[in-house]
């Protein structure tokens, strides 16, 4: 997974660009309507370990890949209503 294409997704589902470097903040993506398996936190820890901003926390390249499919995926239905 690109760096860039993650959070050109994540920009584009939530509307927000006002978290570190450019992501969405937590408020807006916790909002953003998304079919996942997991709970949105889990993702956000994902996203947080993913830009490398948090050392501490574990990468979880499943997660992230889900995160992405599902936010592709919602993009595509929003831009065929
Ligand atoms: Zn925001």
């Amino acid at each position: 997974m690109d760096q860039a294409i993650l959070k050109k997704n994540l920009n584009k589902i939530s509307g927000c660009n006002l978290g570190y470097v450019g992501y969405p903040c937590q408020n807006c993506f916790n909002i953003s309507s998304l079919k996942l398996t997991q709970p949105k936190d889990e993702y956000w820890k994902a996203i947080l370990a993913f830009r490398g901003d948090n050392p501490n926390l574990r990468q979880n390249p499943i997660l992230i890949e889900e995160l992405n499919k599902a936010i592709e995926e919602e993009i595509i239905k929003r831009s065929s209503r």
